[in-house]
């Protein structure tokens, strides 16, 4: 039977020049089938969907549900279709961060007049079929990707829709995990109408009972359509509508649900978005203003991608089959499509685990470098990591102690590979607007720091900060309690240089004792710190970019990783085979460059972090880093 017929649809969006991103679409779907969509970006997938969920209207052409015309739709007849015949399942989930598996199943149906206990109930059974029923009540971000996807297909069913919409829904998943939702999804098909948007092709051959191919707005190809006796035989069996009464929730619930196509449609979806709630119970209004929805939206967005940045790391990667590829791509097997590529990648993966070499060259840095004024949209922020030593003093309660702003993880895998990743002394990206976004600041005169000498507090959301913290500024006193005004203005921490904290002794160097703290502190020698600034996570971010602790600016960590490569300690573990600082032999090549990086003796990168805009800039990305290796050997 035929579910949904699309006949000559026609889609021109204007805002100021005309696109067209359907022209003329006739195309007929059935009551279960599984059918993939697959075209280039920007051909037009996403805005076939959205006309066949009613998130969008069409210029020309019939919709035809269940052999009924939407030519005389009203907005209250798009609402009623949108909440009972369809469920929506997206690239990025659209999980609300703070509420839990079961709530945010619960959402869907909060305003289409079920009781409590019953949502309750509906919800919990979602996730039992999407294999979730023992994390009822975990947050999102203790989800791996797959999981959070599976919430969201449990959200799309909840309702009981008979067509599942999906765009892109493994796109941001690794291939293994990609197959479980495939299954799902697969399985969902049985009884409904799924229709998914995919790039990827092997997936759509492998579980897909239906694949149309678009191009440039119209269909190239479809290798299953309509057969003429389904088409003219079966007439259009007018079943009764599950409901065509006034649903409450109207466009709020699928616009909070698709916050990225409101992002995108401008003007008129918002609006009607608007329109369509007036005259919806007050619930709804309360629950779209009072958060604010489209401050809701852009703050999940930068939470998410606060958390996800491109990271290129130096050196020797080991992957093995389940993790991202080292541009970040999630599944190997369509990473490349260029031939002698593909042959290597062929053999790599027989041996499960794989390994190459990042190398970090000056033509590479340069090459990220230009990304900022290649793909200006894309960038919040780049980061680059380096692991030069800096050697902290902090003069707290009269004592000059040593400050080491490594966190301990429970593991000691830190100390062990030597990495100091986890640390209450962080580097802030260039990038203001972007720590404003996240950050508010606390106390009168409170900023950023701007300038070498200044650096900042980042406190938790209840102006508090883990008591190893203070411990390690040796603010132990248990009676005392510092007021901001203790900080703000103050001195509390130096940079020492490595020629003034480490004195040579016959072959070795040695480290200044707690002997000589105060005098080092006091000498003109050395960066003098002075606190300008107390930074707290804005309310409604799940985590933000910094952990808590101290953060300093770049200039900072050029003007130590400089100092740092001319001090007489690195030229000489430069040149030389044993650790200068405990006359050890290097027994492999790893710990001579961890000598050299924390010393200063190497000061390049080891870790470079890209912080998209959007997900869809972070797909743009992902191009102009493998495009580096294209015609490379
Ligand atoms: P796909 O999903 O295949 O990547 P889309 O359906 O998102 O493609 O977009 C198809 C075309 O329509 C593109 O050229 C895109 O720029 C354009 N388009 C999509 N949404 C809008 C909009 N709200 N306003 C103007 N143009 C749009
Ligand atoms: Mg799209």
């Amino acid at each position: 039977m035929i579910k949904l017929k699309l006949e000559n649809i026609q889609k021109i969006y204007s805002n100021g020049e005309n696109v067209t991103a359907l022209k003329n679409v006739s195309i007929g779907f059935r009551e279960n089938e599984f059918v993939s969509i697959l075209g280039p970006s920007g051909c037009g997938k996403t805005t076939l969907l959205n006309i066949i969920g009613g998130l969008d209207h069409y210029s020309s052409g019939d919709l035809v549900i269940n052999g009924h015309s939407t030519k005389n739709y009203i907005d209250r007849d798009w609402d009623s279709y949108r909440n009972h015949s369809i469920g929506f399942v997206f690239q990025s989930y659209n999980l609300i961060g703070h509420q839990t598996l079961l709530q945010n199943v619960e959402i869907a149906m909060t305003l289409s007049g079920v009781s409590a206990l019953e949502r309750k109930q509906r919800a919990a059974k979602a996730l039992k079929d999407v294999g979730l029923e023992k994390q009822l009540n975990k947050k999102p971000n203790q989800l791996s990707g797959g999981q959070m996807q599976r919430v969201a297909i449990a959200r799309a069913l909840v309702n009981d829709p008979d067509i599942i919409l999906a765009d892109e829904p493994t796109g941001a998943l690794d291939s293994k995990t990609s197959l479980q939702v495939m299954e799902i999804l697969k399985n969902i098909a049985k009884t409904r109408l799924v229709i998914m948007v995919t790039h990827n092709s092997e997936l759509a051959e492998n579980y897909s009972s239906r694949i149309v191919r678009i191009l440039d707005g119209e269909i190239q190809d479809d290798n299953n359509p309509l057969t003429s006796s389904e088409l003219t035989d079966e007439p259009y069996k007018k079943t009764a509508e599950k409901s065509t009464a006034k649903t409450s929730m109207s466009m709020i619930t699928a616009t909070t649900l698709s916050f990225k196509n409101l992002l995108t449609k401008r003007g008129r979806t918002i609006t009607t978005a608007f329109a369509g709630s007036i005259g919806i119970i007050g619930v709804a209004l309360v629950l779209a203003l009072s958060s604010g929805l489209s401050n809701y939206m852009s703050t999940m967005q930068a939470d998410t991608l606060a958390n996800a940045p491109i990271s290129i790391q130096a050196g020797e990667q080991t992957l093995d089959d389940n993790s991202d590829d080292f541009f970040g791509n999630t599944n190997k097997n369509t990473a490349s499509k260029n031939g002698t590529d593909d042959t290597i990648r062929v053999a790599e993966q027989t041996k499960e685990k794989t390994t190459h070499t990042n190398v970090l060259s000056k033509d590479y840095l340069n090459y990220i470098d230009n990304l900022s004024s290649e793909l200006p949209e894309a960038i919040n922020t780049i980061t680059f990591e380096r692991n030069v030593k800096m050697n902290l003093l902090a003069n707290t309660e009269g004592r000059v102690i040593e400050f080491d702003p490594t966190i301990e993880s429970e593991t000691g895998m830190n100390d062990m590979m030597g990495m100091s990743s986890n640390s209450y002394w962080q580097e802030m990206p260039d990038n203001d607007e972007f720590i404003r976004s996240q950050y508010d600041f606390v106390g009168t005169d409170s900023r950023l720091p701007s300038s070498k000498n200044e650096i900042a507090i980042v406190v938790d959301e209840n102006n508090s900060i883990n008591k190893t913290f203070y411990d390690k500024l040796g603010l132990k006193s248990e009676n005392t309690t510092y007021e901001l005004s203790d900080f703000i203005g103050h001195n509390l921490l130096k940079v020492i240089y490595n020629d003034e904290f480490y004195t040579r002794d016959g072959d070795l160097f040695s480290k200044a004792t707690p002997a000589e703290y105060t005098a080092l502190y006091n000498n003109p020698e050395g960066e003098l710190l002075t606190i300008v600034g107390v930074l707290r996570m804005k309310e409604d971010l799940d985590s933000g970019y910094f952990s808590e602790g101290f953060i300093y600016t770049s200039d900072l960590a050029e003007a130590v990783a400089e100092n740092a490569n001319n001090s007489t300690i690195a030229k000489t573990q430069s040149s030389s085979d044993t650790n200068v600082l405990t006359g050890l032999p290097f027994t492999d090549k790893k710990m001579k460059e961890n000598a050299n990086q924390n010393l200063g003796a190497d000061i390049s990168p080891t870790n470079i972090n890209i912080y998209p805009t959007d997900f869809d800039q972070k797909e743009s990305i992902k191009d102009y880093l493998v495009n580096y290796n294209n015609n490379k050997s």
